[in-house]
């Protein structure tokens, strides 16, 4: 499942090719996760953002059919982003530009590849939402109204913003009696984790994930700083690719070589030499040291 890296990753990509690129044509399978993407016709690309797992590309308004815009002062910052095309790319989601299949004429659906919606650009390339499993979702909402979403709303800090402090990281923490590991999936205590990075800043931090009690200062910031390591590794290899996600180019991400603890059951741990553990805890698979993690 794409986390916070992976994301990342795409969107780095995602937005220097999107910028300023007018969706002309589009279409969303029928369900409701996917059947907003005709929404963006007639909306340009201002930039990609993200926000834990989401993708968030700001879309400016489309022309006013009566000439209104030319009454407006032309700015260099161009029409206001009023619009954003949210993106959660679930469990097995890829997003990928294409040439279009019929350049300058009506463009036809993208075939196979698990299609679930695609928007045709006026730069004659293709944006496409493959997606197998279907976790993965989109919607077309006014600018930062999330009120749809609940999830995306009740988002907590991003790992790389200075107001994720390990203050904030303890006193999320504590407030629950939840184990730590289900704490740090919910995305409510910070946003962008998933199963695999959980697993490896606990092992940096040296955390059982089963713990339920609280955390002290000093282990909250080994913690903290776990978490923000863990994360900017992955974001500069290009996340972790171990079935589905690849890169906007198709290109495997570089840290599944990396990884200290995750799918590493069975061997020795890289600190101490024991034989690294795995059990369920709260429906995930999670790898641990029984020896140094406490
Ligand atoms: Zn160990």
């Amino acid at each position: 499942m794409p986390e916070l890296p992976e994301v990342e990753t795409i969107r780095a990509a995602l937005d220097p090719e999107l910028a300023g690129a007018t969706v002309i044509e589009a279409w969303g399978h029928p369900s409701a996760k996917f059947a907003q993407a005709p929404a963006a016709i007639g909306r340009r690309f201002v930039s990609v953002g993200r926000r834990g797992k989401y993708l968030l590309a700001d879309l400016s308004s489309p022309p006013d059919p009566h000439g209104a815009q030319r009454r407006t002062p032309h700015t260099e910052l161009g029409p206001p982003a009023d619009s954003q095309l949210v993106v959660h790319l679930g469990m097995t989601g890829v997003l990928s530009l294409r040439p279009s299949r019929t350049p300058g004429t009506s463009h036809m659906p993208p075939e196979g590849d698990h299609v679930r919606a695609w928007w045709a650009l006026d730069d004659r390339r293709t944006l496409v939402f493959s997606d197998v499993r279907r976790f993965g979702r989109l919607a077309v909402v006014a600018h930062g109204d999330y009120s749809g979403l609940p999830t995306l709303a009740a988002l907590g800090p991003e790992p790389f913003d200075p107001m994720f402090s390990p203050s904030l990281l303890r006193a999320g923490v504590n407030a629950t009696s939840r184990t730590i590991k289900t704490a740090l999936l919910s995305q409510r205590i910070v946003a962008g984790l998933g199963n695999i990075y959980v697993d490896e800043s606990l092992w940096r931090a040296r955390i059982d994930p089963r713990r339920r009690t609280g955390l002290g200062r000093h282990r909250a910031e080994a913690l903290h700083g776990a978490i923000v390591d863990v994360l900017a590794e992955a974001v500069d290899e290009g996340g972790t690719t171990l079935r589905d996600y690849r890169m906007l180019d198709g290109s495997s991400g570089e840290h599944q070589h990396r990884l200290e603890v995750y799918g590493r059951a069975g061997l020795p741990c890289l600190r101490c030499g024991s034989t690294l553990r795995s059990a369920v805890v709260d429906a995930r698979t999670t790898v641990w040291c029984g020896s140094c993690q406490r």
